[in-house]
């Protein structure tokens, strides 16, 4: 129809954070939902693209996984670049990852100053006997981060699509 516009305004969302904590499951869930239980081979393209229908308005996002940067982090930087949403997960169940979640936000930082949305996403909430950060720990950590937080499970679906509802619903009209 008319209304629709013929070409939709793109955000690059970049996922972010340490080895291993979910984030090609993530983008594997909310694109297709599925799920694997074995170590996701990241996505061999620079980025998928999902079209998202907002009460308001329909936008394009650019979903960027990381191909293994997390070991290179040299070339972090430019993959942040010109990006509007920085997703950072971290596995509930590894506290190591939890500990990394700081550094990552520098990392986005550094390049984009305040010009973007920072979420943490505390993933694989399914495994909540392994849990090594509680709920408190983590809303803490985000206020002190200044960035939101939001838990997940890839595996379930639980708050995923929320998750990038929420995310769509921070974007700059203008960008
Ligand atoms: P990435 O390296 O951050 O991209 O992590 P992957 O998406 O490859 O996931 C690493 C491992 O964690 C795989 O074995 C996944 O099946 C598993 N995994 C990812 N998300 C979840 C989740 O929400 N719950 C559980 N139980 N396992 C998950
Ligand atoms: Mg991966």
């Amino acid at each position: 129809s008319g209304l629709t516009p013929a070409v939709l305004k793109k955000y690059k969302f970049v996922f972010l954070g340490d080895i291993a904590v979910g984030k090609t499951s993530i983008i594997n869930q909310f694109m297709y939902g599925t799920f694997d239980q074995t170590h996701q081979a990241t996505i061999g393209i620079d980025f998928l693209s999902k079209t998202m229908y907002l009460d308001d308005r329909t936008i394009r996002l650019q979903l960027w996984d990381t191909a293994g940067q997390e070991r290179f982090r040299s070339l972090i930087p430019n993959y942040i670049r010109d990006c509007s949403v920085a997703i950072i997960v971290f596995d509930i169940s590894q506290r190591s990852s939890f500990n990394s979640l700081e550094k990552w936000v520098q990392d986005v930082r550094n390049e984009r100053g305040g010009d973007v949305v920072i979420m943490v996403a505390g993933n694989k909430i399914d495994l909540v006997e392994k849990r090594t950060v509680s709920p408190e720990d983590c809303e803490a950590k985000a206020r002190e981060l200044n960035v939101q937080y939001m838990e997940v499970s890839a595996k379930t679906g639980a708050n995923i699509k929320q998750l990038f509802k929420a995310l769509a619903q921070e974007l700059p009209l203008a960008q």
